[in-house]
């Protein structure tokens, strides 16, 4: 099902783009496989070809990591439900499968992922290969919650791997960034469904980071955004609740409730935000202004919902970004830094700086493997000059052993990972295994990882 404002990025001229547009690829040729037996098929067609093949999600990645001139796979024609059982919670989806069409279904059948990122336009498979996370301590990142795959590696045939075949496969390839082949089939361990109780209020951003580690230990999901040129932060508060949403009087009621909703979400979020952005690209010195006028010195909204109206909200204002994960106790510091090297920018920055916490995972390639993780986001606003200050914040997150996501932007080398991951030399491992000749591998995967063997 597609819906308006999905991103696909294929364009009449055969070119295709990221979602921030930041990435193009001029792909020899587009497969669109409608089943499994047509992804072994064009793959056993490249390895005759002797060309390299890399697949695309729904393109929300901000790196190249999707990228590739040469044979380009879109799962977007095989995105459907296999099943859901409620009595096990267990949801086996097709890869290509959208998450926010993969919501609604499983709130029908009762169920939902236990945790979601701020938005939920990604597939399933391009989620889970770069380690999309939402937040929460006592929450890990939507691939942990992965218990089965299938997947058609670089000689044609498909891999199965599950808790009883393959285990050890599976442990690894949940997070594969695309390199170690086709994913074809997802198997979720969802949860009954739940509601969040949403609280969201205005702080000053000091006295917030030294409170910050007591509410994200005693909230299911915490959150907060800081404007940079101001001393605003918004604490985000989630906490899981099987209360029910008070039912709308009558229909007038309902209309005004999702009048409400739109106007705080559409209009302030994205409306009012993107004129700001671009009158402050036009006049940098009106940003600290306009920051200040985004999140006002005061202000609070509490609201219950469907757990993933709640997580996921709609991004229409375009930006770039970068993403560090560091172990939890150096998070504030790192935070800290930022904020000072904010001041010493030639430019004034005009999006704010998110913050999120993860429990620790035992994925080889996760940004959450080995630790309980905090997740330090800065954005600029699409058409932007992101160098200095993305730069910048990197070498920061150096000092801590920052991992970068794998779908944002970052400067890394494998030579500069290989040591940030406890589980690098066992997925490298598993890549020269199942991906011998580099048959999945591109550009920034060859940066990223290094050659196969
Ligand atoms: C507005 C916005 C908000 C975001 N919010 C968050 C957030 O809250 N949390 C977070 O962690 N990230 C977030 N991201 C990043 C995003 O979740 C990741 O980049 C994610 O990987 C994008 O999924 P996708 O389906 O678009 O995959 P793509 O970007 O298309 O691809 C990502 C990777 O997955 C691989 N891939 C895709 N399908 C398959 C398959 N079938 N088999 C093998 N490999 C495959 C691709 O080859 C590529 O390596 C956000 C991005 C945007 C643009």
């Amino acid at each position: 099902m597609k819906l308006p404002g999905m991103h696909t990025g294929f364009r009449d001229d055969g070119t295709w783009r990221n979602w921030a547009g930041n990435q193009v690829a001029h792909p020899v040729r587009v497969e669109r496989p409608r089943s499994e037996a047509e992804v072994v098929g064009l793959v056993q067609a490249a390895v005759a070809e002797g060309r390299r093949v890399r697949v695309v999600g729904a393109g929300h990645s901000f790196s190249a990591i999707a990228v590739t001139d040469e044979v380009l796979v879109t799962l977007d024609d095989f995105a459907s439900v296999v099943s859901l059982d409620r009595d096990s919670g267990l949801a086996r989806v097709e890869a290509g499968m959208r998450l926010f069409n993969l919501n609604p279904l499983l709130d029908v059948a009762g169920l939902a992922m236990p945790n979601l990122g701020d938005i939920a336009y990604q597939s399933v498979a391009g989620a889970i290969s770069t380690s999309t996370h939402g937040t929460g301590l006592g929450f890990q990142s939507i691939a942990a919650g992965v218990v089965g795959l299938r997947m058609v590696t670089a000689d044609g045939s498909v891999l199965v791997c599950d808790e009883q075949t393959n285990p050890e496969v599976l442990q690894v390839a949940r997070v594969g960034l695309g390199a170690l082949g086709i994913v074809t089939e997802v198997t979720l361990q969802c949860v009954p469904s739940f509601n969040l109780r949403a609280c969201e209020e205005v702080m000053d951003i000091d006295e917030l980071l030294n409170n910050f580690d007591e509410y994200a230990e005693n909230t299911d999901h915490t959150e907060f955004f800081w404007m940079p040129h101001t001393k605003n932060a918004l604490l985000k508060r989630n906490t899981r609740t099987q209360e029910e949403p008070p039912p709308p009087r009558n229909r007038r009621h309902a209309a005004r409730r999702k009048w409400k909703h739109f106007k705080n979400k559409e209009l302030l979020e994205n409306v009012a935000f993107g004129a700001m952005n671009h009158l402050g690209r036009l006049r940098p010195s009106l940003v600290p202004k306009f920051n200040a006028m985004m999140v006002p010195d005061e202000g609070s909204a509490n609201y219950l919902t469907t757990s993933y109206e709640v997580f996921a909200s709609p991004r229409r204002v375009h930006f770039y970004e970068m993403e560090y994960a560091v172990a939890r106790e150096h998070g504030i510091e790192a935070f800290r830094q930022v904020q000072a090297l904010i001041d010493t920018l030639d430019h004034p920055v005009s999006f704010p700086l998110e913050v999120r916490v993860l429990g620790a995972d035992d994925i080889a390639l996760s940004t959450a493997s080995g630790r309980d993780t905090m997740y330090i986001a800065v954005h600029m606003f699409h058409g932007t000059d992101y160098e200095q200050y993305f730069r910048g914040v990197e070498a920061i997150m150096n000092q801590f052993e920052g991992r970068p996501h794998w779908g944002k932007l970052h400067y890394q080398t494998a030579e500069t990972l290989a040591t940030r991951y406890p589980g690098w030399g066992e997925f490298q491992a598993l890549r020269s295994r199942l991906d011998p000749s580099g048959m999945f591998t591109n550009e920034e995967i060859t940066k990223v990882l290094g050659p196969v063997g």
